[in-house]
């Protein structure tokens, strides 16, 4: 019987560049944009998505997602839209949930039309909701979950299976869970997105995204984005490399962290609601369990009426206000005044985004610090 690797073996070792030279303990980066010229298919070229260092992070990702082929991008943005772009073209028709990250629906609502790419999104998060909005041209289903900001959890399996049936490609942006807490793949998602920025990075220090699926897939967006020209350069891919060795030991912390500021505020009298697909309280609890394999390091809570959430913030010693998020540091927003600023207060009461709303990004420094900030910036 063949033995399986570990998660964190991957992470370490999987598609590192031996250093033949010196015998180095990294790979070393090999920053040239020009190759020798084998032949017309085999040229290495950084657009090209195939130099050393990109191909050290595509087998990286290819194995924690457990898809055959990944690559590499500037950005999650970059990846995405590459993705979107590569299987959509003038008179097709793509399904999004209605729950999507700011840039994502900027994307769509901004630029969609220019191309005559018609769009719709979910009503809900149910697989029938996905399947009620297909039309005839319909050519993606394109979902993300835990969704920002409440981590409502959309049924991946179902929709997979309904998707497949009617040879529709599915998409998911898998960063909030990162590949540690949720393979898609598994699940019959063809194309898995990630915004690299955020967990796979995890220091705050690098703009990159990935992309993973089949063969197939990969080639068809690695070809589209050749013309986008989105792709990550050998120094990043070599920092980011450095920093996916230690995702498996962080996300575990993340999961362990955030489970416990989870449990705790849940028990404060001071905070009305908390939103963590961990907590069997979650509406979607039994769901993230069947698909998940751990619930990840990001949660939102409401404060009562009687706490104003800007003042909450102001008194924050440790935790500090960020858009970004899944760094090694807590970070904390409140998406009323921010990511879903732009809603009208009705849509955002609709969606359950009140002004007490606040997402924690529970960071990797010890647990009992991080719920001290918090009650003692409510006290
Ligand atoms: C940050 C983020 C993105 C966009 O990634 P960038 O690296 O900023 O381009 C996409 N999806 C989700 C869920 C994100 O959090």
């Amino acid at each position: 019987m063949e033995h399986k690797k570990g998660k964190h073996t991957v992470c370490i070792h999987e598609g590192q560049i031996e250093d033949q030279q010196f015998g180095g303990a990294i790979s070393p980066i090999y920053m040239a944009t020009s190759y020798p010229f084998l032949d017309v298919k085999e040229k290495r070229y950084p657009r090209y998505f195939n130099t050393p260092n990109q191909e050290v992070i595509s087998s990286k990702v290819a194995a924690l997602e457990h898809a055959e082929s990944a690559v590499p991008f500037s950005s999650g943005m970059a990846a995405i839209s590459t993705s979107l772009f590569a299987f959509l073209q003038s008179g097709d028709h793509v399904v999004f949930q209605n729950e999507l990250y700011g840039g994502s629906y900027n994307l769509i609502q901004q630029d969609f039309h220019r191309y005559g790419i018609q769009y719709s999104f979910t009503k809900g998060l149910d697989a029938s909701h996905f399947e009620s909005e297909i039309r005839e041209n319909t050519k993606v289903i394109y979902m993300e979950t835990p969704s920002n900001p409440l981590l409502s959890i959309t049924d991946i399996r179902a929709v997979a299976d309904m998707a497949k049936k009617r040879g529709i490609i599915t998409m998911i942006d898998n960063t909030f869970a990162s590949p540690l807490n949720q393979t898609p793949l598994d699940l019959g998602i063809d194309i898995s997105i990630h915004s690299a920025t955020k967990y796979l990075s995890g220091h705050s220090d690098i703009s990159a995204g990935v992309v993973a699926g089949s063969g197939a897939h990969i080639e068809k967006i690695m070809l589209q984005g050749r013309n986008l020209g989105g792709n990550l350069s050998d120094f990043m891919c070599f920092l980011l490399e450095r920093s996916i060795k230690t995702l498996a030991l962080r996300i575990e912390k993340h999961n362990e962290n955030a489970q416990y500021i989870a449990d705790q505020l849940s028990l404060n009298s001071k905070i009305s609601k908390v939103f963590y697909p961990g907590l069997e309280t979650h509406k979607n609890h039994d769901l993230a369990k069947s698909q998940m394999h751990g619930f990840g390091g990001m949660l939102s809570f409401e404060l009562k009426a009687a706490f104003d959430a800007q003042v909450f913030q102001k008194k924050l010693l440790m935790i500090k206000p960020s858009m970004s998020l899944a760094g090694v540091e807590s970070t904390i927003i409140q998406p009323s005044l921010t990511s879903h600023a732009l809603l009208s207060a009705e849509e955002r009461e609709n969606q359950g985004i009140s002004d007490n709303l606040l997402r924690l990004s529970v960071g990797l420094e010890n647990k009992e610090d991080i719920l001290n900030d918090i009650e003692q910036a409510l006290t």
